[in-house]
């Protein structure tokens, strides 16, 4: 049988005998001249059936048609295809709603067929299988064109057109995605720029106020004050910087608040995967030279590794991760007891898309990503492992230039300041009096002299920059803008641009970043504390000594 071989009316009217043939057909002559032109007709038939055929195959779209019954009376490839039906399945006299199994369509056509009004792209949606068999990947998307038609014969019927949509919809999804995470991202960092600057303030303060001779239970508080400070400091870097790429930025950076950023991150998933974590953290680790953004990927990816072979293969397991610091350099290990990485594989898993995950859970490129970022920062990562007995990960990263950073829970954090500190002639530039205020009290604390300037219209004013042996410059403030000043800063002789130090709510900000990148100047991010504080200043003052 011809799929949709409907006839056209005038090819497929059999040649009716006319009068004259109807008197003469008794006649050998008239017969076969009827039966000529039968023949013909029906060769012209066959052609258009064939045409309409070709035409039906060549329909990227699937259709079927229905009669009044909603049995399935004609389909094509494609439709079959689709559905996963076989040829057969006219002959079976079935109905569309049993063989796609969904009452949803059985409604639409009812409708159609009462109203007699054709439906045009309808959203519709066909799962393979039972519905928690599978997971959305199973689903189908389709434009749906419900039809009805007669013929000249008066038969009755429906056309369904199916127009796939499914990889349409998926690129859509990524899109509006992507625009998602760029709103995400731009919101992240307003919200940064705006929230860290009162931050710097809570957890400057609280730790000033801790350095003061108070008792005990007044010290209970201000911890909570600084811990919940800290959290909520997590908490905004979390946004930015799993919202937002970054270009490679290196500052001085702390590896054990990215650590524990990461673990705060991942917190939820470990516990449900029953992961057991316990951290040795050195607070003496010294900071390391290094782009935040990403080593939060590299320490990501390496305990989502972990926690996965470990939960895959045991259901869960211990994950043991160490901080430390040697000569100069500065080794945070990762250790877990899951499977392990066999001896023939440890050579290539740093491989770009190695991977032993089943197809479509692991990229393979992880790891070869956290190899070029390491290497790129100077540093070294391996893996060690028994087989069977777990894997151990050990991220080397270089620590030249700085000293080491006292225990920022240690009750006095005077001894943060070395001996061999000098005294500093310190400039703060700030809009934020908050900010100001902590910058002032914690600096002269210190032993260092400290004068303030509201924006930089009163910087371009000073004719005594050349005094200072620190200015701190706010990245935006109101007035003239940073590049302006900065150019002013460079124009002066003596190397006063090297003794600047931007301060910034909002290092996530392209513009901001850019910025800071052209003018080669560190950069410490609100909000940090006292330690971090006198770490960077300390490196500054090295260098220009
Ligand atoms: P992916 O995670 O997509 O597979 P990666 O580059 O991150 O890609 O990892 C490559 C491979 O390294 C993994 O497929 C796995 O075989 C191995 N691997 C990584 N971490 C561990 C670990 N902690 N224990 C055992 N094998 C691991």
């Amino acid at each position: 049988m011809n799929e949709f071989g409907h006839m056209n009316a005038s090819q497929a009217s059999a040649p009716s005998p006319s009068p004259e043939s109807e008197a003469d057909s008794g006649r050998p002559g008239a017969n076969n001249q009827f039966t000529q032109e039968l023949v013909k007709r029906i060769e012209v038939l066959s052609e258009a059936n064939k045409l309409n055929e070709a035409i039906i195959h060549h329909v990227t779209n699937a259709l079927v048609v229905l009669d009044g019954s909603m049995r399935i009376i004609h389909t094509n490839l494609q439709f079959r295809d689709v559905f996963g039906l076989d040829e057969d399945i006219v002959r079976q006299e079935a109905t569309i709603g049993h063989v796609l199994g969904d009452d949803s369509l059985t409604d639409i056509v009812r409708q159609c067929m009462e109203s007699g009004q054709p439906l045009r792209e309808l959203d519709y949606a066909y799962r393979a299988g039972p519905e928690d068999a599978g997971s959305n990947d199973d689903v189908r998307q389709f434009l749906l064109d419900v039809s009805p038609f007669s013929t000249h014969l008066n038969q009755e019927g429906i056309l369904l057109t199916f127009a796939e949509i499914t990889e349409w919809k998926q690129r859509q999804s990524q899109i509006t995605e992507a625009s998602r995470l760029v709103s995400i991202g731009e919101m992240a960092a307003g919200i940064a720029h705006e929230i860290n600057n009162p931050l710097a303030a809570v957890m400057g303060f609280a730790q000033l106020a801790m350095r003061r001779d108070i008792d005990a239970s007044l010290r209970r508080d201000l911890d909570k004050i600084l811990a919940e400070s800290k959290r909520a400091s997590k908490i905004i870097a979390n946004l930015q910087s799993f919202a937002r790429r970054h270009k490679p930025q290196k500052q001085p950076v702390n590896v054990i608040e990215i650590l524990e950023r990461v673990l705060n991150f991942r917190g939820y998933e470990l516990q449900v995967s029953n992961i057991n974590v316990t951290t040795k953290f050195d607070p003496r680790t010294p900071l390391v030279m290094g782009d935040e953004h990403q080593l939060d990927q590299v320490f990501l990816n390496i305990v989502i590794n972990a926690e996965y072979m470990m939960s895959t293969t045991n259901g869960g397991g211990n994950l043991n991760i160490e901080i430390g610091s040697r000569i100069d350099s500065v080794f945070i290990s990762f250790e877990d007891d899951g499977p392990g990485v066999a001896p023939d594989i440890r050579p290539k898993i740093f491989d770009p898309f190695f991977t032993t995950k089943e197809v479509g859970k692991g990229t393979g490129l992880g790891l070869s990503i956290c190899y070029g970022i390491i290497h790129e920062h100077g540093g070294s990562i391996q893996v060690s492992s028994t087989n069977g007995n777990g894997a151990t990960f050990l991220v080397e990263l270089p620590a030249p230039e700085f000293d080491h950073i006292e225990d920022s829970a240690g009750e006095d954090t005077t001894t943060a300041i070395a001996s061999d500190d000098r005294p500093l002639n310190v400039l703060v530039v700030d809009d934020e009096p908050m900010v100001v205020e902590f910058l002032s009290r914690v600096l002269s604390e210190f032993g260092h002299t400290v004068t303030v300037a509201e924006n930089g219209n009163a910087v371009l004013e000073m004719t005594d920059l050349d005094s200072y042996d620190l200015i701190m410059l706010d990245v935006r403030m109101p007035g003239i803008g940073s590049g302006t000043l900065f150019e002013h800063i460079r124009g002066l002789p003596n190397g006063v641009s090297d003794r600047v130090l931007y301060v910034t709510g909002d290092a996530t900000n392209p513009d901001t970043r850019d910025f800071i990148d052209r003018t080669g100047s560190p950069v410490l991010t609100k909000p940090f504390t006292i330690e971090t504080l006198l770490s960077v200043i300390r490196r500054i003052a090295a260098k220009n000594r």
